[in-house]
C-alpha cells in the first residue's frame, strides 16, 4: 500500500443532471474507473443503468476481491439483479469504460441486457466487436444493442497513465 502511483491523477467529473444521455452515464462509469485506481486496481469502471435511474456502479476488484471474475462488468450485473430481484436485466444498459472481455461479453447476453455502450475497444480481448463479436453468434436468440466509442478519449487516457505507472514502477 505504500506505493507512491495509488494516487490517482485524474479527478472525478460532475456531468449535468440535467440530460442524462450516454455521455452522462459514461462519466458516471469513468468515475468508477478513478475509483478503481484509487485502491491501485486495474481502472475500469462501470454502471447500469433502467429506466432513468443508476441501478448498479462497480470497479473491477480483482486484486482486492482475489477473483478473477471480479471485473467491473459483473460486479455490476449481480448488483444490479439483486437491486431489481430478477437475473433478467431486460431494458438496462450497461456502460463500460472498456469493451468487455470474453467472460464479460457473455455475462451480457446471459443477462439479456438491452444495449451494452464501451468506450475503448480492445483488439485483444473484447468480444463484442474487437477481437471478436459473442453478439453475432447466429443462433443466439437475444441480441445487444452496442454503442461504442463515448468518452473514449477519456477512457483510454486513464487505462493507459495506469499502465505507464505500473510498467515504471518495478514494485508494481
Ligand atoms: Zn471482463
Amino acid at each position: 500500500m505504500s506505493e507512491a502511483n495509488i494516487d490517482c491523477p485524474f479527478s472525478k467529473l460532475f456531468p449535468s443532471q440535467l440530460l442524462r444521455d450516454d455521455g452522462f452515464y459514461m462519466s458516471l462509469a469513468y468515475n468508477q474507473a478513478v475509483d478503481a485506481w484509487r485502491e491501485d486496481e486495474v481502472p475500469v469502471g462501470a454502471i447500469i443503468e433502467l429506466g432513468g435511474e443508476v441501478i448498479a456502479a462497480a470497479f473491477n476488484q480483482m486484486d482486492s476481491l482475489r477473483d478473477p471474475t471480479a471485473h467491473a462488468e459483473i460486479l455490476a450485473m449481480t448488483q444490479a439483479s439483486r437491486a431489481i430481484g430478477n437475473w433478467r436485466l431486460s431494458g438496462a444498459t450497461l456502460y463500460v469504460t472498456k469493451e468487455p472481455c470474453p467472460m464479460c461479453s457473455g455475462a451480457t447476453l446471459m443477462a439479456r441486457l438491452k444495449r451494452v455502450v464501451y468506450a475503448v475497444g480492445d483488439p485483444k480481448m473484447g468480444c463484442l466487436g474487437g477481437a471478436t463479436d459473442l453478439n453475432a453468434l447466429p443462433r443466439v436468440n437475444h441480441h445487444l444493442e452496442i454503442a461504442r466509442g463515448v468518452m473514449e478519449v477519456e477512457c483510454r487516457d486513464i487505462l493507459q497513465a495506469y499502465f505507464r505507472l505500473k510498467r515504471a514502477d518495478p514494485a508494481g
